[in-house]
This record gives C-alpha cells, structure tokens and sequence, in this order.
C-alpha cells in the first residue's frame, strides 16, 4: 500500500512540474511572436552615437584628464572648472589605468570633445558633458536580472560541485553563508544534494556582472532536507534573513566554525594524550580548523576586538567578546585583520590562516569561552536567533509558497549510477 501511495505522489509532482514547464513555454513563445521589429538606434550610455565622432580607450599609463581633454581640444578654463566644481562626483586625479572611456567628438573638421564617459566599474560610469555649461553626473548601466535554478549532488565538496557545472564562485559562497549555522561544510557525505534559486546581472542583455543573493534553497545533508527562503526580517533596517519552511530562523547567534570551507583536524578533549609529550594527558581546548595558510578567518558573531596579538604558543591570535556570557579566540594567524577595541560583524574577516605559535601545520585553533570557562562549542547548544515575527509569518508563508513547488521541480543533473544501486532499483520495480 505505501508503495503505491509514494509512487502516486511522484507522479503528481513529475506532472504539476511539467505542467508549469509548459505554460512558461507558451508565454515566451507569445512574447516572441508580438515582438515588434525597431530599427536598432546606436544607443550607449544615454547618447545617440550616430551624432558623435567616437573615441573609445582604456586609460594608460601616465595618461591624465586634462591632458586627454587638452588633446581633445577642451580649453584649459573648462578643464579647471570640471577639476574644482565636480570634485564630489568626477575626481579627476583618480582616474585608473585599464579603466575604459570614450570621447564624443563633434562631428565637424575640429572634432571638439563634446561628452567624455568614464566607466567607474562594469556597471557604474561617469558622464563629463562638455557642451554649454559644463556639469558631470553619475549613471548606471541598465541591468537585467536573470533568475536562474542550479543543483547539484556533492561528491567530494561543494564549490567542485558548482564549479563543474561552470557557476560563479559567488554562489557556492553565498550558499555556504545561508547554510553557515545549520550545516557543517566540513562534514559533507558523498550524496549530499542541493538546489538553489538565484538571479543574475547582465548589461545590454549580454555582458554577465555576477550573481546576486540567494533567493531560495533546499540542502539535504545526510537525507534530512533544509530549506531556506530570503525574507526581509525588518523593513526599516531592510535586514534579509534565511527561513525554513516554519519561518524558523536559519541563523544561529554563533557560525557552526571560523572557516568557510574548513577540514575539522581536532576537536576539543581534554584527555589528549600526544606521544611527543611521552603519552601525556595533554588537554586540548580548542577545536582545530586546518586550511590553506591565508585561508580567511571570520569572527563567528558580533562583538568587540578584546585582543589582537602575539603571545608564546598561540602565536598571533585575536579574541573577541560578544556578550558578558561568551568570547571566542581564534590562534595561529599568518596576520591579524583587527585591532584591539574594533566592533566587527559576524562573518567578518578577523585574519588569515598560518602558523604562527605551536603548530605543525596551517589550521586555526577556535577556542569557545562561556562565562570564563573554555567549552567545547560542538556540544554546545547555541543560542538560536528570533523566528519571523507572527504578524509577518502570513505573508511569508504567502511568498514562498510558490518558490517551493519551484524548487521541488527542480531536477538533478545526471549522475553516475553505481550498479549495485541500479541492480536494487531494478528489482523493487519488477517486484
Ligand atoms: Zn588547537
């Protein structure tokens, strides 16, 4: 009876999912269909180019505004002027090398700089407009997000999993952050899976401008499923949080480990006996992280820089406070980021991974202090933080509806299949 009972569920899913496939379909098939034919304008940056003689650079070496804009024919008193009164918006004394500009030259024989743009980044750029009175403004290119639906199985980590399918690193990021409290990267099993709804920036439809944050996700890590959906938590302070599907918090008020992609070397023991101390009780406080020297650190919750120093064994280490209950301490840094008295955030970079002090490899040693006490913060139950507030939790429940049945459809990419699985499949289907 159960069988059939699970067989059935699936094939209502398999057929909802390829149902909503193909209204989707339909609609952009409709969208192509009635898509008027424009004559293309050569339009950039809010110019029409046709009008312009067109000069387009990177800046070099030794190259500067005025003098670009001297070669230009601009007169030296307009030049001044755009130096003094457009300090604020155009500062011309940090114009970069490899940055490109162009130059929108009259289209007459004396080819006068008319509108000079600077491009600050991909997608930020700064108009200079030379003609009449002379003013500079900022401008940012027209992006278009693209959503997009990724999965993946783990086989040996995660950002191999994204990599392979040729996803920007953002995203393995990003998701590690989203999943920082409730699951340890460190202990990921061969068949871990994962999707994740996200969206994408494109300029002028074509040039990719990296990923934003994660809308939606599912993990299923040791076959118990986690989701988490964005949500604006305070709209006045437009802070976005994770939430499950019962509105619970994702965030815990401490990260599960100071490293995002860590390999657990050690955990806290206070019975270690080590054969170089003649099998001595040598207690162990700390849990050890081992990664790549200059591997970032982070501060795992909120709090204040008590020290930041070097010191015998620890080496260089940082310490901070978060609350008059707990302190975390982090040892063994190639270089502190933080001084002694700075507030840092959690998921902040503290420092960088080394072997400064006692060690015989590159690891950071994490040390967990609860009411002057070091604990074993594995074992701890760590404070979790607020769910959604009730009043919010109706639209909340609202939103995510859909975006669940979205990643609910979302398929895994193909995976080799190991005989000894397919041999069992094969039989509870003839069965
Ligand atoms: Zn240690």
């Amino acid at each position: 009876m159960h069988k059939y009972w699970g067989l059935f569920l699936v094939l209502i899913l398999t057929f909802s999912c390829k149902e909503k496939a193909a209204t989707e379909q339909q609609i952009q098939k409709t969208e192509l269909a009635i898509a008027p034919i424009v004559k293309p304008i050569k339009r950039h940056f809010g110019f029409n180019l046709d009008d312009f003689t067109v000069k387009m650079d990177t800046i070099r070496r030794g190259d500067s505004f005025g003098e670009l804009m001297l070669q230009h024919k601009v007169d030296y008193p307009k030049i001044a002027r755009i130096t003094e009164d457009f300090k604020d918006t155009f500062d011309v004394r940090r114009i970069r090398v490899g940055k490109p500009y162009m130059i929108l030259k009259s289209r007459d024989t004396s080819e006068t700089a008319q509108v000079f743009i600077y491009e600050n980044d991909v997608i930020n750029y700064t108009v200079v407009d030379l003609r009449d009175t002379v003013r500079a403004y900022k401008e940012k290119k027209q992006v278009k997000f693209v959503e997009r639906e990724v999965s993946g199985v783990i086989n040996s980590n995660l950002s191999e999993a994204l990599l392979e399918q040729g996803i920007d690193y953002m995203v393995t990021h990003n998701l590690a952050n989203v999943y920082a409290w409730t699951i340890d990267f460190s202990m990921l099993q061969k068949g871990d899976k994962f999707k994740v709804i996200y969206k994408e920036k494109y300029i002028n439809d074509s040039i990719y401008a990296g990923s934003e944050g994660i809308d939606a996700a599912y993990f299923e890590h040791n076959g118990k499923p986690v989701y988490a959906f964005a949500y604006e938590n305070d709209s006045l302070k437009s802070i976005v949080d994770y939430f499950d599907e019962s509105a619970n918090n994702l965030r815990r008020t401490f990260l599960r480990m100071p490293v995002e992609f860590g390999r657990l070397s050690s955990r806290y023991n206070l019975k270690r006996r080590i054969r170089y101390y003649g099998n001595k009780i040598r207690p162990h406080k700390g849990t050890d992280y081992a990664a790549p020297i200059g591997t970032p650190i982070l501060a795992t919750a909120d709090g204040t820089v008590t020290e930041s120093t070097r010191r015998g064994g620890n080496g260089k280490y940082v310490k901070i406070r978060h609350n008059g209950t707990y302190s975390t301490q982090y040892l063994h840094m190639k270089k502190q980021n933080v001084k002694r008295g700075d507030f840092v955030r959690q998921g902040d970079v503290i420092g960088w991974i080394g072997m400064t002090g006692n060690t015989s490899g590159p690891h950071v040693c994490y040390r967990f202090w609860k009411d002057g006490r070091q604990v074993d913060p594995l074992r701890e139950e760590l404070p979790k933080a607020e769910p959604l507030a009730e009043t919010l939790q109706p639209a909340y429940f609202n939103y995510i509806a859909p975006l669940k049945d979205q990643l609910d459809c979302i398929a895994y990419p193909p995976q080799p299949v190991e005989d000894e699985l397919l041999a069992g499949e094969l039989s509870a289907l003839t069965e």
